[in-house]
C-alpha cells in the first residue's frame, strides 16, 4: 500500500454498475473492468481485490493504491440462540449503525432488516432507536453495502430486506430509492422480497408511488385514533391520519400492490378492544394484509422500563376482533430478542459498554 489517507481509498461495495463505470475510467482502464468488479464485488462476494483474479495481478496492485472492496468495517457479530446475526458496523465516519439477518425455521430463505439512518429524528416514545436521535442519512452505498456485508461475513445468500432497521426510510427517500435500484440490479434481489417500512411520511409515500418499484409498502400505523397514534408516533401531528389515509389509498391505486399495516401492541395503550374495532374498520376497505408486533421491551434513555408487552390471549382476543375485517392478520414472529436484535431494539448498545 502507498502512504496513501484512508479516506483517498475508495470503498467500491455497494455502487451500482453506472458508478464502476465512472469509477473504472478515472481509474484510466477500459470500461469492461467495470463488469468484472461488479461481478467479483455482488456474485462472488469477493472482500478484497486480491480476490479478482481475471483483473491482470499489475491492475490489481496499481486499483489497491486508489480502491477496496468493503464499505462498512464489522466492529461486533452478535449470534443468537434462534441463529438471528445482529452487526454493528462503523460507517467511514465513525459513526455505527446495526443490521440484522434473520433465519425462520418454518422458512427456507434468509431475510435480511437493514437500517436507512444514522439514529431517527421521528421519535416514536416505545423505539430505541427513537432515542438516539437523529444523526445523519445513509448514503445508497452505505444500504446497499450492509447486505453485501452480511452476505460476505455469513457466506449466506439473503433472499428478503426489509427497511426496519433503525431510521426512518422515507426521510431519506432519494438515497433510499437509489438503494433499492442497486439492491434489484446489482445484488438481484426481486422488488417482491424487498419491504419498506415507514412512520407515515406523506410526501415520501407520494414520492415512491410515483417511482413505480414492485416493492411492499409497510405503514407503521400504530393505533387506530388520533390522539393515541399523536401520543406514540410524534409525526402525527404533522401529518394526521386524514391526510395519511388518503395518501396510502392513492399509493394503492397507482402501484396496484398489497400494503403492509404493522400495529405495534402496547399493553393498555394500544390493545384495547375498542381501539381493535377501530383497527378493523379501518383496513376493511384497504387493499392490505395486518401485522400485529408484541412490544419488545426497551428503556427509555433514563433506563426506566418503558410499555409492557400484552399477555398472549390479550394478543390473540385482537388478532380474533381485527380478523372480522376480513384482512390477513398475523402476530409477528420475533427473532434475536436476546440479543436486543428485535424490532425496535436497535441502539448500539455497545456505544454504553465502551
Ligand atoms: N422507521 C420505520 C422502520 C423502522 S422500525 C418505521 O417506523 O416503520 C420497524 C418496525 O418496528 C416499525 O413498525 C416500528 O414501529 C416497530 N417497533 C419499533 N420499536 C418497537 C418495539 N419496541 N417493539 C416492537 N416493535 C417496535
Ligand atoms: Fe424512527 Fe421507526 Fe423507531 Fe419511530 S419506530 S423512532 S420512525 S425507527
Amino acid at each position: 500500500m502507498s502512504s496513501k489517507n484512508k479516506e483517498d481509498v475508495k470503498p467500491l461495495s455497494g455502487l451500482n454498475l453506472a458508478e464502476l463505470e465512472e469509477f473504472v475510467q478515472s481509474a484510466k482502464l477500459p470500461p469492461f473492468r467495470a463488469r468484472q468488479i461488479h461481478t467479483w464485488i455482488y456474485d462472488k462476494y469477493a472482500s478484497s481485490l486480491e480476490q479478482m483474479t481475471d483483473l491482470p495481478a499489475a491492475v490489481r496492485e496499481n486499483l489497491a493504491h486508489n480502491a477496496k472492496v468493503p464499505l462498512l468495517e464489522l466492529q461486533q457479530l452478535q449470534v443468537s440462540k434462534d441463529g438471528t446475526r445482529k452487526y454493528l458496523f462503523a460507517l467511514p465516519d465513525g459513526q455505527l449503525i446495526e443490521s440484522v439477518l434473520m433465519r425462520f425455521a418454518d422458512r427456507k430463505t434468509i431475510s435480511a432488516c437493514v437500517s436507512s439512518q444514522v439514529g431517527c429524528a421521528v421519535g416514536c416514545t416505545f423505539c430505541a432507536t427513537g432515542y438516539l436521535k437523529f444523526k445523519r442519512n445513509l448514503t445508497s452505498q452505505e444500504i446497499t453495502d450492509q447486505i453485501m456485508a452480511m452476505q460476505r461475513e455469513s457466506g449466506l445468500r439473503i433472499a428478503n430486506i426489509v427497511f426496519m432497521g433503525q431510521g426512518e426510510p422515507l426521510l431519506n427517500c432519494e438515497e433510499v430509492i437509489k438503494s433499492i435500484h442497486t439492491i434489484i440490479d446489482s445484488v438481484k434481489i426481486g422488488g417482491r422480497h424487498i419491504t419498506v417500512s415507514t412512520s407515515g411520511i406523506v410526501p415520501g409515500i407520494n414520492r415512491l408511488a410515483q417511482e413505480d418499484l414492485p416493492i411492499t409498502l409497510a405503514l407503521s400505523l400504530h393505533a387506530p385514533d388520533p390522539q393515541t397514534r399523536e401520543q406514540i408516533v410524534p409525526i402525527t401531528k404533522k401529518y394526521p391520519l386524514h391526510q395519511l389515509i388518503p395518501s396510502l389509498r392513492n399509493y394503492e391505486k397507482k402501484t396496484k400492490r398489497r400494503l403492509t399495516i404493522e400495529y405495534v401492541m402496547l399493553a393498555g395503550v394500544t390493545d384495547t378492544v375498542e381501539q381493535a374495532k377501530m383497527l378493523a374498520d379501518l383496513v376493511r376497505d384497504l387493499h392490505c394484509n395486518v401485522n400485529l408486533i408484541p412490544f419488545n421491551p426497551i428503556q427509555d434513555d433514563q433506563g426506566k422500563d418503558l410499555y409492557e408487552r400484552p399477555s398472549r390471549a390479550a394478543q390473540e382476543r385482537f388478532k380474533k376482533i381485527v380478523e372480522r375485517s376480513g384482512r390477513t392478520v398475523t402476530i409477528r414472529l420475533e427473532r434475536g430478542t436476546d440479543i436486543d436484535a428485535a424490532c425496535g431494539q436497535l441502539h448500539n448498545k455497545v456505544l454504553n459498554e465502551l
